[in-house]
């Protein structure tokens, strides 16, 4: 009913210099928690799930989830694919329903990674889909994807140019020294490439690996040029820590409508940080 593409969302966002924050979800209560916490905070949001979540939930199913949520609270929703790479995989998700994309090519040499974006541009963008990118090569592991760190590369800004210029992407994510997971060692961000990227690209830019960020690392970023921020792993360790010490402390639970409700609330505290960090509260 009220899925939406985030191109406008992030527009806006870049117009008005804060960020949208995209949380990664897995289930029902993992939904649930981000939308009424957005709605609470008048926040636009993203939803987004790896190929991993929709094989886990099923595509149609997040779909009528996220459909009844937005219904429930009034409330327009990105249900956003993260960190896809085939493109019959995209093009069968947008008919199902979804309208907002990334396909990661960043895997592929630059040549063939400009090819497979405009392949999936092409598609979407008749379905007034958007799409997001991903130019450089970000470390770390999420879900099935991990990239070795020594195979991690930052974003060249003339070459961002380019590849936006020739893709016609809505938003592109760059690599300025973010990982995926959580970080072994203290993230060194390359703010002046960010600034530069800025410069020579007019879309909206995106920050993957925000977990584990300091908050002013992540405001910096923002007033730099990021419009979206992903946060994936520290939902999912805030949620499983609080379920760990709900089932030390009551070892004879079975109910999961009991047990979820202290990792909702320890999930939640998480959403509600992050939209402030990001300044979207209010922006709807
Ligand atoms: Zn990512």
């Amino acid at each position: 009913m009220f899925i939406i593409s985030s191109k406008n969302m992030l527009k806006k966002a870049q117009c008005e210099a804060y960020a949208v924050p995209a949380f990664n979800i897995h289930n029902l209560e993992t939904l649930q928690v981000i939308v009424e916490t957005a709605a609470q905070y008048r926040s636009p949001v993203i939803l987004a799930g790896t190929p991993g979540t929709y094989r886990n939930g099923g595509v149609g199913n997040l779909i009528s989830l996220v459909k009844a949520l937005s219904r429930e609270y009034q409330l327009p929703l990105a249900l956003h694919l993260d960190h896809h790479e085939e493109c019959e995989d995209i093009f069968n998700k947008v008919r199902a329903g979804i309208r907002s994309v990334m396909i990661d090519g960043s895997h592929l040499p630059f040549e063939e990674n400009i090819a497979r974006v405009k392949e999936v541009t092409t598609f979407c963008h008749t379905y007034d889909v958007s799409v997001e990118a991903e130019l450089g090569r970000l470390g770390g592991q999420e879900d099935d994807l991990v990239v070795d760190a020594k195979d991690s590369a930052y974003t060249s800004p003339e070459a961002a140019a380019e590849f936006v210029q020739r893709t016609r992407i809505d938003s592109l994510a760059v690599a300025i020294g973010t990982a995926h997971g959580l970080y072994t060692q203290e993230p060194r961000l390359d703010f002046s490439r960010l600034e530069q990227i800025r410069q020579h690209v007019d879309i909206p830019l995106v920050l993957h690996g925000a977990s584990g960020l300091t908050e002013h690392d992540v405001q910096k970023c923002i007033q730099r040029g990021i419009c979206k921020v992903n946060v994936a792993t520290e939902l999912k360790i805030a949620f499983a820590d609080a379920l760990k010490v709900y089932f030390h402390n009551n070892p004879d639970a079975n109910d999961p409508r009991h047990y979820m409700q202290p990792a909702k609330a320890a999930m939640k505290e998480v959403v509600a940080r992050i939209i402030g960090v990001c300044g979207s509260a209010g922006k709807i």
